[in-house]
Order: structure tokens, then sequence, then C-alpha cells
């Protein structure tokens, strides 16, 4: 149940996406591989992780335009050669998985999603929009057939 107290209590971890579900990409990767994943997705931003699994930061569809922005055309042919370490956000804020819900939801007015991460900065996965939104909606559609049961 999304209600205030729920908010208050209930922790970010119980609602995130794990991250073996997460779709992300590694440092090192080249722009291209993100452009490919971001596509396939359909998702416009993504985590980056390193080889141990550490998050440190996001790509994003606009970040790789600018990229391989030129003066006077788009010069794709960079993709290939550029790191998507050189061109992620760096200054993505990190969620702890004890944070309440409602520090989660605060955030979420701003973010699509926010990315939950343990001491280490290891990634743990992602709290997104559509979670929450799925749980209220199910909790109004129950709270109004109880009403009209009773
Ligand atoms: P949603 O609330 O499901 O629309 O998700 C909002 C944003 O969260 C998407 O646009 C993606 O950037 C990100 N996202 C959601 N689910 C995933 C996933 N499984 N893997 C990677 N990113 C995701």
């Amino acid at each position: 149940m999304v209600d205030y107290q729920t908010l208050e209590n209930e922790m970010v971890g119980n609602w995130i996406i794990p991250s073996e579900k997460v779709a992300h990409v590694q440092m090192n990767n080249s722009l291209e591989h993100a452009l490919l994943v971001l596509t396939r997705t359909g998702y416009t931003a993504i985590p980056v992780l390193d080889s141990s699994y550490r998050f440190h930061g996001l790509i994003s569809m606009p970040k790789i335009m600018d990229a391989i922005l030129g003066i006077e055309r788009i010069e794709f042919e960079k993709l290939e050669t550029l790191k998507v370490g050189e061109f992620m956000s760096h200054n993505i804020p990190r969620f702890k998985a004890h944070y309440s819900l409602y520090h989660g939801l605060e955030a979420l007015v701003n973010n699509p999603f926010l990315c939950v991460v343990d001491g280490d900065d290891q990634f743990l996965g992602i709290l997104t929009r559509r979670v929450l939104l799925k749980q209220w909606k199910k909790d109004l559609i129950e709270a109004k057939e109880i009403e009209a049961i009773s």
C-alpha cells in the first residue's frame, strides 16, 4: 500500500529493479555500443558500471549526440573510437537501499529513475517511477473495490 506511512517505513531497496535486470554499459565500451544498447532497449539513459559492477554514472542519448556533433555535421564515424567513460554524466545522486521510499519518491519527481548502490558504490539496481505508479494504481483500484462492496 503506497500511503504516507508506508512511504516513511518502507526501504528503497525493497522496490528496486535488481542489477541483473538493468541494461547497462561499461566505462571502456565504445559510444557505438552504448548507442546500440540505448536504441534496442528504448531507454534514454542507462547506468555505467566498471568491471567490478561499481556504479560510475549515466550515459544518455543526448550525451552521445553531443560527443559526435561536429561544426557542420554529425561525425558518426567517431562512435567506434570514443569511450563511454569520457562522455558519461558523473554527478548522479546515489541512493542507498536503506533510504526511505519517501526520500526516493521526492527524488523521482525530477528524475525518471534512481541508482541504488551499497557503501562501496556497488550497483544494486534502480528505482523507477513506473514501479511506484503501478503499485499506487493497484492500491487505488483495490480501495475502490472495497468501497463498492461495503
Ligand atoms: P520507467 O519508469 O519504467 O519508464 O523507466 C524510466 C527510465 O528508467 C527509463 O527511461 C530508463 O532510462 C530507466 N530504466 C527502466 N528500466 C530499466 C532497465 N531494466 N534497464 C535500464 N534502465 C532502465
